[in-house]
């Protein structure tokens, strides 16, 4: 019977972790606080941010909301991030993606300072995580090692197949596998012969954005299968990129959507404020 990863579990358990450490830097009189950004009302992002306010809260850290007009010009954006660079008592800047059409994301990650870059998406963050050097790791890849780690899963030696190249999930994925001494293979839409090279997996890790996509004839018997999408489906219910009904008799673990890789996203972010404080 394949092992349920609980990530709501260990999220919570990192969660309670971190509490402690903010609790001692606030004896300490120090205050930790995160700047959220929002631009526009879009539905799905208002869940994110306030998903991340109620951490914020739960942690003991301020988070300061700064929610702008859909209309607000990207060199007010800059100037805001910036305004927010040199503040002292602030230590965690995100802005909440996606922004409207109008306004060059690449360019507003790379105002944000990458000393208060706790979404791991600034290119000097990025470059130091390829060179081995200390860094903010983006949130959900840093999420999959602790859900490995924390489960007890061994990942040196292992086969990993990565299914997808994001900036934000693929690429850093494999680059914590490769620093976890795993043997890596990266797959994306050009990739040929996918179910071959994903039946090589030990560890499975599915970031392809398509709803119950990875069947069985993806998967080894045994291997790890760790499932990044998140969907509605035509009922409204939450699922992965993974069919994991069907998936499920064939792995040795897997983790739900939801409640696998989703809560440590919120969690490792909360880990980036604590160490930019640190
Ligand atoms: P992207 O759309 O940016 O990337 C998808 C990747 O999958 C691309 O590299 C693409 O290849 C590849 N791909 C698409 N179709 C195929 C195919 N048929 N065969 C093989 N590869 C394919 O998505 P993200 O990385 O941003 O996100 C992936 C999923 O994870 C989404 O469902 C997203 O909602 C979810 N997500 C969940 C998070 C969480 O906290 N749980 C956080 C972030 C994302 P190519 O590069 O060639 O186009």
């Amino acid at each position: 019977m394949a092992q349920v990863i609980d990530g709501k579990a260990i999220s919570t358990q990192i969660k309670e972790e971190l509490k402690e450490k903010v609790a001692k830097l606030k004896a300490e009189g120090k205050e930790i606080s995160l700047a959220v950004i929002q631009v526009g009302r879009d539905p799905a992002s208002s869940v994110y941010v306030n998903n991340k306010k109620k951490a914020c809260e739960f942690i003991g850290i301020r988070s300061l909301a700064y929610e702008l007009e859909e209309t607000v010009s990207e060199k007010e954006l800059v100037e805001l991030i910036q305004q927010l660079n040199e503040k002292e008592d602030v230590h965690g800047i995100l802005v909440q993606l996606p922004l409207p059409k109008h306004i060059e994301e690449d360019k507003i990650i790379k105002t944000i300072s990458p000393a208060k870059d706790v979404d791991g998406f600034h290119p000097q963050s990025v470059g130091a995580l390829c060179i081995g050097q200390k860094g903010f790791v983006s949130c959900t890849p840093a999420g999959i090692i602790q859900l490995l780690k924390r489960s007890g899963i061994e990942i040196a030696g292992k086969e990993c197949v990565i299914i997808g190249r994001s900036n934000i999930v693929g690429k850093p994925m494999g680059i914590l596998m490769l620093r976890e001494n795993a043997t890596v293979t990266i797959a994306h839409s050009k990739t040929q012969n996918l179910k071959e090279v994903c039946k090589r997996a030990d560890i499975l890790i599915v970031a392809v954005g398509k709803p119950k996509m990875i069947t069985s004839e993806y998967v080894k018997e045994g291997a790890v299968v760790i499932d990044v999408g998140i969907h509605r489906n035509e009922n409204n219910k939450l699922c992965g990129d993974v069919d994991y009904e069907e998936v499920f008799p064939h792995c040795s673990a897997i983790t739900p959507v939801p409640g696998g890789v989703g809560p440590m996203t919120i969690a490792m972010l909360m880990n980036n404020c604590v160490e930019s404080a640190q």
